[in-house]
């Protein structure tokens, strides 16, 4: 794997082995000191053009976890607010040679643009309405934990399924896991030709019932605009997850931030159901794992894109974890 840009690019034997890649740095996690020496040496740069707090906080976290140098970038306070373009701002921090670029931006498709402009490891950390394939990884290895198997399970996503590249990237990964995924919320935000990706689609949460799992979206205000919900009162009534909706044998899931209140009531955010705490959890790890698959055992950021050399590090590798 040369770079992380979407979840279609991983099949069901590569989401498996990050997953017990992640499991084995769990057991790191519990540790008293919480490092490997895996990746010393290594940078990792954080490119964030957007609002983040776990996807954020966790890839610093995993990357100091593996030992590499990290440094975070944020567009605010930069020269991007002097107008300093995506590609000149990638091209002026690979001057410091990071092996890895975690870059979250507002437009789909920039981190498969920025994997051509630079010979770092690139990881869609967000682009966009587009895809989140680490937050798809996150879950996965959540329900794997819980549910002790992914396979026959039905999972509902509930909600603003047009703006949320999580759902993009959850239907995806879901499916491979052998979950029958459903799509469910008013009209207005469940995009045309969803189904196209495999998932079932509803408009109502009458059959909410048939679900193991309930994996509610993130009413996304800033995507949105005033036609596409009459009012958040309105969605609440119809759509939002409570005690009255989720049963008692249900997961709920969220990849957060969460409106508490409209897309979730507080008492099922605060029900033993809800695993959105276990969900940030699984993001140190997951994103451990995926940087210790694109980079362990891989020559430095010099070499030009396209010509990095393939993975040599089997995933098990004891004496990586050492
Ligand atoms: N944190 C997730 C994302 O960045 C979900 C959200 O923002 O609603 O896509």
């Amino acid at each position: 794997m040369n770079h992380l840009l979407s979840i279609e690019d991983l099949d069901r034997e590569a989401i498996e082995r990050i997953i017990a890649q992640a499991a084995r740095f769990a057991e790191v996690s519990d540790r008293e000191i919480k490092k490997v020496p895996t990746l010393r040496g290594r940078m990792v740069l954080n490119l964030f053009y957007e609002a983040s707090t776990r996807t954020r906080s966790s890839f610093e976290l995993a990357a100091k976890r593996l030992s590499a140098d990290v440094v975070n970038f944020a567009a605010s306070g930069s020269s991007v607010e002097k107008g300093e373009s995506l590609k000149d701002t990638v091209l002026t921090l690979s001057a410091h040679k990071p092996d890895a670029i975690v870059l979250r931006t507002p437009w789909a498709g920039a981190a498969a643009l920025v994997s051509q402009w630079c010979g770092a490891a690139i990881v869609n950390a967000g682009d966009g309405k587009h895809e989140h394939p680490t937050q798809a990884l996150l879950d996965v290895y959540t329900l794997k934990d819980r549910l002790g198997s992914i396979e026959g399970a039905s999972v509902w996503i509930v909600g603003d399924v047009a703006h949320s590249r999580v759902a993009r990237s959850n239907i995806i990964a879901f499916q491979r896991m052998g979950a029958r995924v459903t799509v469910a919320g008013p009209p207005t935000l469940i995009p045309r030709g969803i189904e196209t990706l495999g998932c079932e689609v509803r408009f109502t949460l009458d059959e909410l019932d048939s679900a193991d799992v309930v994996y509610a979206l993130r009413m996304q205000r800033e995507r949105m605009g005033d036609t596409q919900v009459p009012s958040l009162r309105e969605y609440s009534a119809l759509y939002q997850i409570n005690a009255r909706r989720l049963s008692p044998r249900q997961l709920l899931m969220h990849p957060g931030p969460v409106n508490r209140g409209v897309e979730l009531s507080g008492e099922v955010i605060d029900s033993p159901q809800a695993v959105i705490t276990a969900q940030v959890e699984a993001g140190v790890v997951v994103r451990m794992a995926v940087l210790y698959e694109l980079l362990a055992g891989r020559r430095g950021p010099s070499s030009a894109p396209g010509q990095r050399e393939p993975s040599t590090v089997a995933a098990d590798e004891p004496r990586q974890l050492a």
